[in-house]
Parts: C-alpha cells; sequence; structure tokens
C-alpha cells in the first residue's frame, strides 16, 4: 500500500512552524506534547501495513572498526560475517559492489577521502591500543566537567591550528601537534567525528536540521568518553585536510554529540532480530517517533533508509511510535526494558503496555 492510496484524508494544509528536518505528511502530524516533548500523531485512520514514511536523510553514521570489511560502508549490506570483495584499504572502507564503492567516492568527494585516508593512516599506523567500549555503568560527567575537559584542550587546539598553517609556527607549535598524534587514539569516536564533520562541510545549509533535534547537554557515557572526545579534536585538527579546520571546532563536535545522543538509530543486521550491532547513525526526520512498548508503528531498514509501516490499524488523533528496543531487548521484563531505555534514552517508559503491567 502507498502512501497516496489511504483514502478519506482531511485537506492537508503543511504545518507552520515546524523544526527544521521534521517530517511532513497528509497523514500524520509533529506536535508538542506536556510530557513527552514532540510526538508524531495520526491525521486520520491509518490501515495495518501502509507505509507511513521513508527517511532517507542520513547525517553521520558510524560503522564500528571490527566490522569494517563484513558491512558495506555505503549501503551497509551484511553477508553472515563473510568478508566483503571490495576493499578500499587507503580509507579503511570495504563495500559489497563497485557501484556501492563508487558511489561511496562520489558522495565523499575529494575532501571526504582525503580525510578518511588521514584517518585511516593515523589508525593504522598506531595499531589496536585503545578500547571504545566504554562502561556504562559509570557516572555521567556533568555540564562543567564537559566545559572544563573542552576549555583545558582548548590552548593546545589553538597552537596545532598555527602549525598546520605553516608560516608563523614556531617550535612550540609542532611540539603541541607531536604531542596530540602521540596520545591514544578511539578510532570509533574518531569516526564519528570525522562523520559528522564531513556531513557538515558538504550540507552546511542543511545544519540547521541537526540543530533542530532534542539535545543532551550531558551526551557523555564517562569521563574516558569525554576525554576520548577531547583528544579526537586535537588528533582531528593535526591531520584533517585544511580546508575541514575552520569547522573543527569544539562547539561542533560538541553539537554533534549533543544531537546524536537521543537521536541515533542502530545499525544492526537485518536477519536474527538485529543481534549484530554494526554501528548507528544520525537521520533527523526519523527522530520524531517516540518510543512505545508495543509500538503501532514498525521501523526497518533498507539499505540506507527506514521504512516506518503501520504495524495494526490506527485510528486518527492516536500517537504513532515505534520501539527504539532491539529484538531481543523487546522480550525483556518491563522492569529490565527500563534500565535500557534509561541508561540509552534516558527516560522512564510510560507507555499503555509499562502503565498496564504496574
Ligand atoms: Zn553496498
Ligand atoms: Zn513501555
Amino acid at each position: 500500500m502507498s502512501i497516496s492510496s489511504v483514502s478519506s484524508a482531511p485537506p492537508f494544509e503543511p504545518p507552520k512552524d515546524l523544526p527544521a528536518g521534521a517530517p511532513i505528511s497528509p497523514i500524520f502530524e509533529i506536535r508538542h506534547t506536556p510530557n513527552a516533548g514532540r510526538a508524531v500523531f495520526a491525521r486520520q485512520a491509518i490501515p495495518e501495513n501502509t507505509l507511513i514514511w521513508q527517511s532517507s536523510d542520513l547525517t553521520l553514521s558510524v560503522l564500528l572498526r571490527e566490522y569494517r570489511r563484513e558491512v558495506c560502508g555505503q549501503c551497509f549490506g551484511y553477508e553472515y560475517g563473510r568478508d566483503l570483495d571490495i576493499r578500499d584499504k587507503s580509507v579503511g572502507f570495504a563495500f559489497c559492489t563497485k557501484m556501492c564503492q563508487d558511489k561511496w567516492r562520489q558522495e565523499h568527494g575529494e575532501i571526504g577521502i582525503e580525510a578518511w585516508t588521514a584517518v585511516e593512516k593515523l589508525v593504522k599506523g598506531r595499531g589496536k591500543e585503545d578500547n571504545d567500549m566504554v562502561d556504562t555503568d559509570l557516572p555521567r560527567p556533568k555540564v562543567k566537567d564537559i566545559t572544563s575537559a573542552w576549555e583545558s584542550v582548548a590552548a593546545q587546539a589553538a597552537l596545532i591550528r598555527v602549525a598546520r598553517q605553516g608560516e608563523s609556527a614556531t617550535k612550540q607549535h609542532r611540539k603541541a601537534v607531536s604531542k596530540a598524534l602521540q596520545a591514544p587514539i578511539s578510532p570509533d569516536v574518531m569516526s564519528f567525528c570525522v562523520s559528522g564533520l564531513l556531513w557538515q562541510h558538504a550540507n552546511p545549509t542543511e545544519w540547521v536540521k541537526v540543530l533542530a533535534l532534542a539535545d543532551d547537554r550531558t551526551p557523555y557515557h564517562s569521563i574516558d568518553d569525554l576525554t576520548a572526545f577531547t583528544r579526537t579534536y586535537l588528533h582531528l585538527l593535526a591531520i584533517l585536510p585544511l580546508a575541514l579546520l575552520p569547522i573543527v571546532t569544539a562547539k561542533s563536535l560538541f553539537v554533534l554529540s549533543s544531537r546524536d545522543s537521543h537521536n541515533s538509530f542502530g545499525i544492526r543486521s537485518l536477519e536474527d532480530e538485529g543481534s549484530e550491532f554494526f554501528g548507528y547513525g544520525c537521520w533527523p526526520a526519523a527522530s520524531y517517533f517516540n518510543h512505545a512498548c508495543s509500538p503501532n508503528v514498525e521501523k526497518k531498514r533498507v539499505a540506507r533508509t527506514w521504512e516506518f509501516r503501520a504495524a495494526k490499524d490506527i485510528e486518527p488523533g492516536k500517537e504513532l511510535c515505534i520501539t527504539y528496543l532491539s529484538g531481543q531487548e523487546r522480550k525483556l521484563s518491563r522492569g529490565k526494558r527500563n534500565l535500557t531505555l534509561k541508561k540509552n534514552w534516558g527516560f522512564e517508559c510510560g507507555c499503555a503496555t509499562c502503565e498496564s503491567l504496574l
């Protein structure tokens, strides 16, 4: 069933005052709610299996390094753990077909390829030394910890910028670069930052869509996680193409973390209830759907696009909800589901299913 086949729709007036990047459709609308921020509501009866929305607005994405040989860098295709045929070693990605590789190179352009090549050279040169996995039970850094961590690297960042510009660089400036390059690296944090910065560089007018997302002022899981970001900032200042340096700022990197924190979607295998977690990405329009434990909308990833379909017949005025839980997590008890939601998304679930179990 297609969107246009839904009948008896009320006259559609495109809404005003919507956040940049929010989804617009004749069959649903975005409204503010007292408790759950912005939410999506049916404007009309929506029959089961109706395609409600497709999001192909991927901004940044992270493919964890451990999956880089098995998951296509372009379409996220996966063949049960088999190494993909095409490996682009200079940029550190593998592709399922030549077409995907060509598309990736075309979308990234010269500057993107140069940036990923620089990252790959640094990461490869260092071998495996830092573990990106963080213990999420540690206390999260507070706003003041975050501010002071970013302030603590500002002076070194300024020296590196001068060193990269060349002309007036002295020994002190060059020392700041070599000190940065000797610090431990966090490859997945680096991928997150590079992916976000490249997207920002290629889509300057679309940045407002990221800014419009609900933000998390304390997005770092632990002090180690925060330190990984501030160190990565210095690494990137030292290695990225000069043309990117104006947007490589503490502010840009913090915005990426604060908007990604509660808005990213896991990129998982399409089989086995998504048991393999390859990484994650941010699709702004897709992030307006709230969570429910028995959702009336099912989401499904098709390559780089998310499809949202009615999981049942939906009455006009009902909120459209997806689940933020993976296939396995959905089977947990209410208490365990809530712990997972609290830890990963920062809220207590008040959906009808959870309320009925109280
Ligand atoms: Zn592919
Ligand atoms: Zn719930």
